[in-house]
């Protein structure tokens, strides 16, 4: 059985108040059956640290492909888990599309947080225009073969997927249930053939436009995981029943 992942993406948000205030909320949910985590931005990281709720996972919403050197303005995953990050979120379509990150560099930056020592959160999802067009499943297959394509067989369960479509992240649209099920569905299918077992070992999580309201729905189909929260982990009392929900 997977035990449910339920994650914060704060994204460019946040200032000391907010984490301050942010973890006093959620000291006081109950999650002892769920793994739940937060990715501030990197500078709160030592602050979320110092206040995080036991149990709870820290994690960088991106890190730099190279792990020193003259790369001004870059944070290495080796800095993240200094700081106390034990995750990393890799591939946001934010990062993909508005910082053109591409597939390769997408695959470098999973295999070097996962030599850092941390988890990663790889994010795959179709844009609107790709679903319309029937390719969604063609375009996370490409996704997901390169993400995973530098992780050695033994670290691929230390790789969680999150489904993200595109459509769905920030515009208050959430897929279905059952459009986020299919896809699911199909990623575990191509996880079987990029390594015999981990479609039951690999968590697939849903992210987008998720709320305490929808996240039930999605929670109760077979094969989704948790959840990636972006504009609704913003709000304690929202995120943490979300959390609860799971
Ligand atoms: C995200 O950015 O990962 C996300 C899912 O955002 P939102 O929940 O706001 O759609």
């Amino acid at each position: 059985m997977r035990k449910k992942l339920v994650a914060a993406n704060w994204k460019l948000n946040g200032s000391p108040e907010f984490v301050d205030s942010m973890m006093f909320e959620l000291a006081k949910v109950k999650c002892d059956t769920v793994d739940c985590a937060v990715f501030p931005p990197f500078v709160f990281i030592p602050q979320v640290k110092s206040a995080l709720p036991a149990g709870w996972q820290l994690g960088a919403q991106n890190v730099s492909l190279y792990e020193q050197g003259a790369f001004t303005g870059e944070v290495a995953a080796d800095m993240v888990v200094a700081c106390g990050g034990s995750l990393a979120l890799v591939g946001h379509s934010e990062r993909r599309s508005l910082f053109a990150e591409t597939d390769a560099e997408v695959a470098k930056k999973v295999a070097v947080a996962l030599k850092s020592g941390m988890d990663v959160v790889l994010c795959v999802g179709e844009s609107l225009a790709e679903r319309n067009s029937d390719e969604t499943m063609a375009v996370i297959q490409r996704q997901l073969e390169a993400g995973f394509s530098l992780v050695s067989p033994e670290d691929v369960s230390r790789v969680c997927v999150a489904y993200e479509p595109v459509w769905a992240i920030g515009t208050g649209v959430t897929a279905t249930p059952e459009q986020a099920q299919e896809v699911h569905h199909n990623i575990r299918a191509l996880l079987r053939v990029l390594q015999p077992g981990a479609e039951s070992a690999v968590r697939i999580i849903y992210g987008g436009s998720v709320k305490a309201a929808n996240v039930s729905d999605l929670f109760v189909m077979p094969d989704i995981d948790g959840a990636l929260v972006g504009g609704a982990s913003l709000d304690a009392k929202e995120f943490s029943a979300i959390c609860e929900a799971a």
